[in-house]
């Protein structure tokens, strides 16, 4: 059994679908495979928009769901042939005017809540993966539709819910076991909590989807179909000169994707390496390219960094103070403060002097952290213990990976020292223990020069003696 997952890009039109056709039938030939899909490229925004601008009582959310609703219907035209599509066109017709239905609903409470967002985003992957089932069994390729609602269990932590990998595990090996099917489709992103209520396991999460059925069974092989031919050196967006990373481990994958490495939903990671499960990151659009393959062991690793990522819109605060020095406990009832609210913490430094605690966050829960740091510390600040908690925004995190990093020394000093050069100002530093992984906090608009002198030191000029680039 193997699992292959398409993305928003891959399924975006029936140009590209029919791209997806071919390489699923070309593994049909040798394996049972479970095939897990995105949303049409952009259908998520777009859904997201349309409940936004009901929510404000705005009627323009009518013509763009109606948008929605034809690129679907012209999809199935142009795919199936005019004598099948009446049923497939009829169903996307009655899946809208669901959506619709609901809309009306938001539009005329002006109430849109986390759950209800789930539940019109989950249209976009129910309809992706409904038409292309369509489009396959029309072709005689006999293709089983799931909906991953009724297997993936989560909490109802709406918009990123957790998977309850109890329940789930058992639900997804028990139902494959006990079909005889050798093609499924299953719709990527959306899962449901205890009650059967529509969750989502998080934007991106598509990746996440195939990477927890492909674990529960186990598959033999998880196959991530996206527009690029792999995992590469940074992002191609922001460099040029970028190479493909042909063998990457499960924590470097994790440590890239983290760090802002997008070809890869980061939660996607745990279950195939707890499973040890082969992930390949491979292009729809050039599947003669090896792609990357992510696993446990690598062994071509001719630098001791893979890759270089950045993410940006970070906010970076800092809790100071004589006070805290030498004194227990300071970072605990910071950093539980933080918990009880849900803020993610992304990046943590102290000084060894324990004068300042410095903790990186995305800059969206910056205020209401701030907020709840000064209550928590609220005697200490009063007492002049500590000074009122310090924010700075518009900071982006650049991170250099790689397993082999701590068997060679000065990688940092060289990281530093080329920023410095390079007048990119560091505002702070973190190094996990695992040395996998250097991250430097810098200014958001530093981050294309950042990543481009970076890649150039660690990668193009190294490649370059051993004639890769
Ligand atoms: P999909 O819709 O298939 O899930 P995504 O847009 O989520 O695809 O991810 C693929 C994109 O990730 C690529 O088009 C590329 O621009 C971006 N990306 C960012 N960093 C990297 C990287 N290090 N390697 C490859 N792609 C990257
Ligand atoms: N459609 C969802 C999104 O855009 C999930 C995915 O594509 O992985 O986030
Ligand atoms: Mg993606």
């Amino acid at each position: 059994m193997q699992v292959l997952k398409f993305g928003g890009s891959s399924v975006a039109n029936a140009a590209n679908i029919n791209k997806v056709i071919e390489i699923v039938k070309e593994k049909i030939k040798t394996d049972k495979i479970i095939v897990v899909v995105s949303a049409f490229g952009g259908i998520t925004d777009i859904l997201l928009q349309c409940s936004q601008l009901a929510a404000e009582g705005n009627e323009a959310y009518k013509k763009k769901l109606h948008e929605a609703e034809l690129r679907h219907l012209a999809t199935v035209k142009e795919l199936i042939s005019i004598t099948q599509q009446s049923a497939v066109l009829s169903l996307v017709k009655t899946l809208c005017n669901e959506m619709e239905d609901i809309c009306t609903g938001i539009f005329l409470l002006k109430e849109l809540s986390e759950r209800t967002k789930d539940r019109i985003v989950s249209y976009g992957e129910i309809l992706s993966s409904k038409i292309i089932a369509a489009k396959l069994n029309t072709e005689a390729i006999t293709c089983e539709w799931i909906n991953s609602a009724e297997l993936i269990v989560t909490n109802a932590n709406y918009g990123s819910a957790a998977v309850d990998f109890s329940i789930t595990d058992k639900k997804i090996a028990d139902y494959f076991a006990a079909s005889t099917s050798t093609l499924f489709m299953m719709p990527g992103f959306i899962a449901s909590d205890i009650n059967g209520v529509t969750t989502t396991l998080g934007r991106g999460g598509s990746d996440y989807t195939a990477a927890i059925v492909a674990a529960a069974l186990p598959a033999k092989v998880l196959e991530i179909w996206t527009d690029v031919s792999g995992m590469m050196t940074a992002d191609p967006r922001l460099v040029a000169n970028v190479k493909i990373i042909p063998e990457i481990s499960y924590q470097e994958a994790m440590e890239l994707s983290h760090f802002g490495a997008k070809v890869i939903y980061p939660p996607t990671i745990q279950p195939v390496s707890s499973k040890g499960i082969p992930t390949w990151i491979k292009n729809t659009f050039a599947p003669q390219d090896n792609g990357t393959v992510i696993q446990k062991e690598t062994t071509n690793n001719t630098n001791s960094i893979r890759g270089i990522s950045s993410i940006n819109s970070i906010a970076l605060l800092s809790l100071e103070g004589s006070g805290m020095i030498g004194i227990p406990g300071f970072s605990k009832r910071l950093f539980e403060a933080l918990a009880v609210k849900k803020i993610n913490v992304i990046l943590i430094t102290q000084s060894s002097s324990e004068h300042s605690i410095c903790v990186g966050m995305d800059a969206s829960n910056a205020d209401v952290a701030k907020a709840i740091i000064d209550e928590a510390f609220a005697y200490e600040i009063e007492t002049k213990k500590v000074d009122p908690i310090t924010v700075e925004k518009d900071l982006a995190i650049v991170a250099l990976v790689g397993d082999n990093m701590k068997s060679h020394p000065g990688i940092s000093g060289k990281m530093f020292g080329n920023l410095g050069r390079n007048g990119v100002n560091v505002r702070a530093i973190a190094q996990g223990s695992s040395e996998r992984n250097i991250s430097a906090v810098i200014c958001t608009q530093d981050v294309k020069k950042a990543i481009n002198v970076l890649h150039e030191e660690f990668f193009e000029t190294v490649y370059k003696e051993i004639n890769l680039f």
